[in-house]
This record gives structure tokens, C-alpha cells and sequence, in this order.
């Protein structure tokens, strides 16, 4: 069974009620997906607060050497922390073998972040979920990692 985060599953999970659609969906058609969003899993409603890490990664928020904060200021660090941890107890309960995430979410990114500052600026590290996910021996991949992986695929496919 393969995690996959929910809003990369067609559901209207992102911070905005919006999706990133179903074509993930047809890329792993092979395989056992449960779909999981962390923020709704800590509590978070939907829609809500655009949020970013403030002062770090995913791993520093776990570390509790970083915070994770709202546009407007407010502090979701307990609820990132909470759905992170729900996340791994599904996937441990399901014997998950790995998980592909959407890049970039402070919950779900794998090679990116913004930097908390809300102006689009990004830095090298994973979201919440990720970490713990690492922490604990799960494989996460990003879907960007993915989407080029397959296309690879197809385009060399005789
Ligand atoms: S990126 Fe992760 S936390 Fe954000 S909406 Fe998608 S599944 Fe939920």
C-alpha cells in the first residue's frame, strides 16, 4: 500500500478547498493508494490559513526548533505535528511501503518549503509529515519526482 497525499487524489483538501486533480491517480493505477491530508488529520479545517515553517524544516518542527505559523500570525505547530503523527500511525496499522506527497506543503513537500516568510521564496528541506515519515523508515517521494520518473518511462517505452 502506497500513501498518497489526498489533494494529489482528487480530493478538495489544499488549505483553499482546491485539488491538484486525479491525474495521479492514473499514473498509479497499479497500486493500493490511501489517500491522507495531514492538516485535516491534525484538526485543521477546510479551507483555512495558508501556513509555512517558520525558522527551519519539517525536521526542525519535530526537533521543536521550528514553528509553523499562519499568514495572519497564528501558531498550528501542535496541529502539524498531530496530523503528522496520525499519518505515520495509518501507515504503520497498514503496513505502508512508501508514500508519494504534493512538494512544496509544509505538511507533504519533500525536497522544498517556502521559508516562512509568504513571498514565494523557497528552501531545500521536507514538510511535517515527511519527516516523521523519514524518521521512521518510510520512503517518501515527491510527485514531481514521479511525474518525471514516468514520463521518462513512457517516452523510452519501445
Ligand atoms: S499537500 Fe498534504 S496537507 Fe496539503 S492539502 Fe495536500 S494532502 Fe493536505
Amino acid at each position: 500500500m502506497i500513501l498518497i497525499s489526498a489533494c494529489l487524489a482528487g480530493r478538495n483538501c489544499r488549505y483553499d478547498s482546491g485539488t491538484h486533480g486525479t491525474d495521479y491517480l492514473k499514473i498509479m493505477e497499479k497500486y493500493v493508494l490511501m489517500p491522507v491530508c495531514p492538516e485535516q488529520l491534525g484538526n485543521l479545517s477546510t479551507p483555512r490559513q495558508p501556513a509555512e515553517i517558520l525558522g527551519g524544516t519539517g525536521l526542525d518542527v519535530i526537533k521543536g526548533n521550528a514553528k509553523v505559523m499562519t499568514e495572519e500570525g497564528g501558531d498550528v505547530t501542535r496541529n502539524f505535528i498531530q496530523g503528522a503523527a496520525e499519518v505515520l500511525d495509518i501507515a504503520l496499522k497498514n503496513y505502508v511501503q512508501c508514500a508519494v506527497f504534493k512538494e512544496r506543503s509544509p505538511s507533504c513537500g519533500c525536497r522544498y518549503l517556502y521559508d516562512g516568510t509568504f513571498s514565494g521564496k523557497l528552501i531545500r528541506g521536507g514538510g511535517v509529515t515527511t519527516a516523521l515519515l523519514k524518521q521512521n523508515q518510510i520512503p517518501v517521494f515527491s510527485e514531481e519526482d514521479l511525474t518525471a520518473a514516468c514520463l521518462i518511462k513512457r517516452i523510452l517505452k519501445p
